[in-house]
């Protein structure tokens, strides 16, 4: 539900520059415009047949100009503006030689003065679906006398300290400002409160958790001998430093909340396996949680392969829904008997019946795409409280990582294992495609595989699906006949199948939205094509890329654009040249902003905040006052205002 409190904290992202008033002689058909003037005449109509609801009125300039104005839909106007007003609109000019006419103009009374908002800016609000700006706008004017009722999260000693607003003052600049000035204060105080509350919350979530202590894993020299040997290759210097962070606060009472950051293909899976290692010597049990069925059972590999030589005692089990019932019961009690040292699966790990004797240490792969309860839910499996790490493959950059993920301490693995031979990237114009085309041919008569990713669409699931289908039978009917091609998508019902045929080698050129994504090992492909890769961002561009090159074999990243122009092939062609991720991400932050980094509305911080992260101080400061908030005052008892916000926001994570 929305509240009014809500209504008036949602700032405008922009605004609509329609500069000073222009006398109706100068109007220009097809331009915005503003026009000053007196009403000369105002009625509500009804046109019969579309049953639309008019109000229609004339506005005479200061030199007798005349413009006509149209409003739909808003009978009410009648009861706001009567004859003799005076008013400025602001709208598109329609028509010429002397006839002008605007459609749904944003309009204000002048009591005395000149106009107020429309002189020079008009806000853009974020739409929700079927409503306007305007009428945001005219619903915050309704209740924008309120906003000396709003109560201050920020105690004055914070605003004093940091210069900011009073959350009064902030809205009304934020929303009406008479210059650039006052919203940008406003909007730098929003952001800063905003932060200080998800701060907060994080710096409660942490002291939470500290007081849920865990068992220790004590540290043991010996288990990561083994583990190295065990290993077939030398750990990298930042996976070392990773998993010695993470034996440094399993060795603790205080719980372990660990993320773990790395590229694709950086090798994450060996430092989870180095810790499942450590709490199994300690006589705890892991369990790896990964989104997929394909990707548990790729795991379920990858840790045997790690682990089963140098710890013979340490059974490595899969849980999936696909399996039968009898293995699910067999792994089920050899989970709950204690014999089972590391349970992979899916989400049939936080099923109810699932239980686990002895759990020290919960992982999350690809963490992003569990909700927090599912998170809640895996660690509930433990008797007390186990240690947690969750890895994600999506290069945060550190502030980024600070306001998003608070409660946990980072680990970042920013290097990759060496031997990998750099995939060669390129930008195609829309005349390259058909060589485009050629190079997959190509790689597959070699026996190799390729991707094809679809662009990106933000509207619905169903559109996705739908041109991820008509590529998919376009690709199959008209390019590639011959060859075997698939297609994955977040609809279809057989997804893991499909993933399999594609690793199994039955298919060879693979259709894949963004939506599904190909988080899967297929050493085999060589190829991965990116359609409308400018609706993308380059970390994300990025990641794909991460999905070729794993085997021998030369890889290949062709970035398919239609737009050629040139802000776009420069951006593009960033990844030519840059192969981290991490300064992938900082470069999109800097060229797109921060909150496209994460793709759309995915983080749960409003885009003012988002922005305001670019300053590089604010964070800092806006931790160090929630920490002192919460050392001074441990239950925000002496300030409500937050402890209701955050109580807020604990409620929302809750439920995701
Ligand atoms: P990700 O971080 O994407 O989960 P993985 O853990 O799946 O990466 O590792 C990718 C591949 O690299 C695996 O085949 C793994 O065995 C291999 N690998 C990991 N670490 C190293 C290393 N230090 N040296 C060589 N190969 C490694
Ligand atoms: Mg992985």
């Amino acid at each position: 539900m929305l509240t009014v409190r809500d209504l008036l904290m949602h700032l405008p992202f922009g605004w609509d520059q329609y500069g000073e008033p222009t006398a109706v002689s100068q109007l220009i058909d097809g331009k915005q415009a503003t026009v000053v003037g007196t009403i000369a005449s105002i009625a509500a109509k009804r046109s019969m047949r579309k049953k639309l609801q008019l109000t229609e009125a004339t506005l005479k300039d200061d030199a007798g100009g005349v413009l006509r104005l149209v409003w739909f839909h808003q009978p009410y106007l009648v009861n706001q503006l009567h004859q003799g007003d005076r008013i400025a609109v602001a709208g598109m000019v329609k028509g010429r030689y002397g006839v002008h006419e605007m459609s749904n103009p944003l309009q204000e009374k002048i009591d005395g003065g000149g106009p107020k908002r429309i002189r020079d800016l008009m806000p853009r609000y974020h739409l929700v679906q079927g409503l306007s700006s305007k009428k945001v706008a005219a619903w915050i004017d309704s209740v924008i006398g309120l906003a000396g009722e709003l109560e201050d999260v920020l105690s004055d000693d914070v605003r004093e300290r940091h210069h900011l607003l009073p959350v009064a003052e902030a809205v009304r600049m934020g929303h009406q400002p008479d210059n650039q000035l006052e919203w940008k204060m406003a909007r730098h105080r929003m952001a800063f409160a905003e932060l200080f509350e998800l701060q907060a919350t994080f710096a409660l979530m942490r002291a939470g958790l500290a007081a849920e202590p865990a068992e220790p894993i004590p540290y043991r020299q010996e288990v990561i001998e083994a583990f190295k040997t065990g290993l077939g290759f030398e750990l990298t210097k930042a996976q070392r430093r990773s998993t010695w962070e993470a034996f440094k606060d399993m060795d603790r009472h205080e719980p372990m909340n660990r993320l773990l950051n790395g590229d694709v293909g950086s090798g994450k899976t060996a430092v989870a396996a180095a810790c499942a290692a450590m709490a199994h010597a300690a006589g705890f049990q892991t369990v790896v949680m990964a989104p997929t069925e394909i990707l548990a059972r790729q795991h379920l590999h990858k840790f045997r392969a790690y682990l089963e030589d140098s710890f013979p005692g340490l059974a490595v089990e899969l849980l999936v829904s696909g399996q039968s019932a009898a293995e699910r019961r067999r792994v089920k009690s050899a989970a709950a008997s204690g014999q089972c040292a590391l349970v992979v699966g899916t989400h049939a790990l936080i099923e109810e019946d699932v239980e686990l004797a002895n759990l020290g240490l919960a992982i999350v792969d690809e963490q992003h795409r569990f909700g927090t309860r599912q998170r809640e839910l895996l660690r509930q499996k433990g008797r007390g409280r186990p240690h947690f790490m969750a890895m994600t493959a999506t290069p945060i950059p550190r502030t980024l990582a600070l306001a998003l993920y608070g409660e946990m301490s980072v680990s970042v693995i920013d290097e990759l294992p060496p031997g990998r031979s750099p995939v060669q990237t390129e930008v195609v114009a829309p005349d390259g495609r058909r060589r485009a085309y050629e190079l997959v041919r190509e790689q597959v008569r070699l026996g190799r595989q390729a991707f094809v990713i679809c662009p990106l669409i933000e509207e619905s699931e169903v559109l996705v699906a739908r041109s991820a289908t008509a590529e998919f039978e376009r690709l199959k009917a008209d390019v590639f006949p011959d060859l075997q091609v698939g297609l994955v998508h977040g609809r279809l019902k057989n997804k893991d199948e499909v993933m399999s045929a594609f690793v199994k080698g039955d298919i060879q050129v693979l259709v894949a939205t963004a939506v599904v994504e190909v988080g899967v090992d297929v050493p085999n492909a060589t190829v991965m094509m990116i359609e409308g890769a400018e609706r993308f961002g380059l970390a994300q561009l990025h990641q794909f890329r991460g999905r070729v090159g794993r085997g021998a074999g030369q890889s290949h990243c062709l970035l398919l654009s239609d737009d050629p122009s040139e802000p776009t092939l420069e951006r593009l062609s960033l990844l030519t040249r840059i192969r981290d991720g991490f300064r992938l991400a900082e470069e999109d932050m800097r060229i797109r902003g921060m909150g496209e980094l994460m793709g759309p509305r995915q983080h749960g911080m409003s885009d003012v905040a988002m922005q305001a992260l670019e300053q590089p101080e604010l964070l800092s400061d806006v931790r160090e006052e929630a920490e002192r908030v919460l050392e001074s005052d441990p239950g925000f008892a002496n300030h409500p205002v937050l402890k209701a916000a955050v109580a807020n926001r604990l409620d929302q994570t809750s439920i995701s």
